[in-house]
């Protein structure tokens, strides 16, 4: 379907991008991400991915917004604290473009849900806080052949990479489940730092759609926000991969 005036204008100054135009904008706009947490990570990449015209937002988070979030949660406001976070998330992206089609899954995701789910997108962003999620997303990604950004936060560092599975460098090759550190005491994080992290999330969901440019696959991209340093580290399938060697 061509794009409406109103769209030509909202997209503009992606439609001057040779890169996207108007076949890439219609290609946006007909794309399905999922986004699992919306929280630090999930707030950027949402908020862009919604800005980018991604015509279908799936929204995944069981918790509800406490004042602790506003620090760095940016989809959220002090009149959404006690709210369901998707529901808080929806708002603020609805008034961002009331055209976008949000699916809300107020919901932790598990074992249970997490595949069926995930098959029902093109690309899934992991913008969860903990690893035992990372594992599953990881998991269920694996399974459903659904490419995914991984990233993780924590106090003044990040990282993040993308999966394309049984082709590059899991999440699994690099970290093994029984090796999850203690996770009862919450650890800081600088409020700025999941901006950059989930902002690199979206911008790969956004090159995956377009099929532009050359994606953070088997490289872990590694950013101290102290001194700045932003490195990619090379990463290799481990043959041993308990998901995906197999
Ligand atoms: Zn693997």
């Amino acid at each position: 379907m061509p794009l409406s005036a109103n769209q030509r204008q909202r997209y503009a100054r992606h439609l001057v991008l040779d890169e996207i135009g108007e076949a890439g904008q219609e290609k946006l706009l007909k794309a399905k991400v999922l986004i699992i947490g919306a929280g630090g990570l999930g707030s950027p990449a949402a908020f862009y991915l919604a800005a980018a015209g991604i015509g279908t937002i799936g929204l995944m988070d069981g918790d509800t917004v406490d004042l602790s979030n506003l620090q760095r949660q940016i989809l959220h406001t002090t009149t959404s604290i006690g709210e369901q976070k998707v529901s808080s998330a929806a708002q603020r992206l609805h008034d961002l473009d009331p055209d976008i089609t949000l699916n809300l899954y107020p919901l932790w995701c598990t074992a249970n849900n997490a595949e069926e789910i995930v098959a029902q997108y093109d690309f899934v962003i992991d913008a969860t806080d903990n690893f035992g999620s990372k594992f599953l997303i990881s998991r269920a990604c694996h399974y459903a052949v659904k490419p995914y950004s991984h990233a993780g936060i924590r106090e003044f560092y990040g990282q993040t990479m993308t999966v394309h599975p049984g082709a590059t460098t899991c999440y699994h090759c690099l970290f093994h489940e029984s090796g999850i550190p203690d996770e009862t005491i919450p650890k800081g994080t600088l409020c700025a730092l999941p901006g950059i992290i989930g902002s690199i999330q979206a911008t790969e969901a956004i090159k995956h759609i377009l099929t532009i440019g050359v994606p953070l696959t088997n490289t872990l991209l590694t950013c101290d926000t102290l001194t700045m340093n932003i490195r990619k580290v090379p990463v290799r399938r481990n043959p041993h991969c308990l998901l995906c060697s197999a």
